[in-house]
């Protein structure tokens, strides 16, 4: 994904956080941070370092587990900003969209965003992979109006893996964590359904992810074409198999306010990764990393970090031996 998105002409910041913006002739200026932690940026404006400027035509807020954030402080100050300049008809004409926009963010309790970032937590257990295939599809039970519910599924590296819960939670930094009560619960209920489970593995690790749910049970999705703002929030959960349909989506409603249009269709064929080659270098180089075409990044999901390493312990034949 990253090689298509610079093949059509994105820089990618890894790293780096808005701060702030403010609405320019050109669309927006925003104020970036470089070299925020590796686990993810924050909104935390507290730092003495002056933000380096970045113009861009559109702003898409897609900051998942920070998007109300994003959005109140760089709409809101927008907003104060804009009421001064009211008695301008020019200006009226062109922002009468946007408008309506601050006026429904100010309409909203406290004055926020128009929605609010309410995180989810999910738990995982996962299972070491056992020497046979024991699970070969997902056990899913009928989702309800509020979660998919727990699954049992067999991971792309063969560990057996229960979860996620989805529990209402404050917290919004990564990682998330687990607790003993609820990872038991999920061990329960995967020993329920696969009575053999124990037999044959055992528990590898427990992990937490946190989904950007807000109040609303809709992905909170608006391209404000006079503000040059799009939101893309709220992709609570299947966000990842949703997130071409999504992009496509909107990237159909900028278009045509882009004058001239830069986006370029995707590449017609997905590049493949080798992902034995990557695995292998994973366990050689030893500090959590793989380098792509130059660029070092840090594996950060644990089933891959699991997979991976399982793998390594399978390669030097001191893998726990299956009881089988
Ligand atoms: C428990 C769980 C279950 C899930 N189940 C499914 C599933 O069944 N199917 C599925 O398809 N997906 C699933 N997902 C994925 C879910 O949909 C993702 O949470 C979703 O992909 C969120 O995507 P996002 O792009 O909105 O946010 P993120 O992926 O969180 O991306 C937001 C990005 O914005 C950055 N950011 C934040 N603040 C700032 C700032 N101020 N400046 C710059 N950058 C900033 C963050 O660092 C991050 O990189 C699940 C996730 C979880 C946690």
């Amino acid at each position: 994904m990253l090689q298509a998105v610079r093949e059509g002409g994105a820089t990618i910041r890894r790293g780096a956080a808005i701060l702030t913006g403010e609405k320019c002739a050109a669309g927006w200026t925003l104020g970036v941070r470089s070299n925020v932690t590796e686990t993810g940026a924050s909104c935390d404006a507290s730092t003495r370092e002056e933000p380096e400027e970045v113009t861009g035509r559109f702003v898409v807020n897609a900051a998942g587990l920070h998007a109300d954030r994003v959005q109140a402080a760089l709409l809101q100050v927008w907003a104060v900003h804009l009421s001064c300049l009211l008695p301008d008809p020019l200006y009226l004409s062109t922002t009468t969209g946007s408008l309506s926009l601050i006026t429904r963010c100010a309409k909203q309790e406290g004055g926020g965003p128009g929605f609010e970032i309410r995180p989810r937590k999910g738990q995982y257990v996962v299972y070491s992979a056992p020497s046979f295939p024991l699970l070969t599809r997902p056990i899913q039970p009928v989702p309800s109006q509020r979660t998919k519910g727990v699954f049992l599924f067999p991971s792309v590296h063969g560990n057996i893996v229960v979860g996620p819960t989805a529990e209402d939670v404050t917290e919004r930094e990564m990682p998330a964590s687990t607790d003993a009560p609820t990872t038991a619960r999920l061990q329960q209920l995967a020993e329920r359904l696969l009575p053999r489970l124990t037999e044959v593995c055992h528990v590898e690790g427990t992990y937490a992810g946190l989904r950007p749910a807000t109040q609303h049970r809709d992905y909170q999705i608006a391209v404000d074409a006079p503000s040059r703002w799009v939101t893309v929030a709220g992709i609570r959960s299947t966000g990842l198999s949703g997130s071409q349909g999504i992009g496509r989506y909107v990237a159909s409603m900028i278009e045509p306010h882009l004058q001239p249009s830069r986006l370029q269709a995707p590449t017609a064929s997905p590049y493949m990764l080798d992902e034995s080659g990557l695995r292998q270098q994973f366990l050689e180089r030893g500090d959590g990393c793989v380098e792509l075409d130059g660029v070092k990044y840090r594996v950060t999901h644990p089933l891959t970090r699991i997979g991976w390493s399982q793998a390594n312990l399978q390669a030097q034949g001191i893998a726990k031996k299956a009881r089988l």
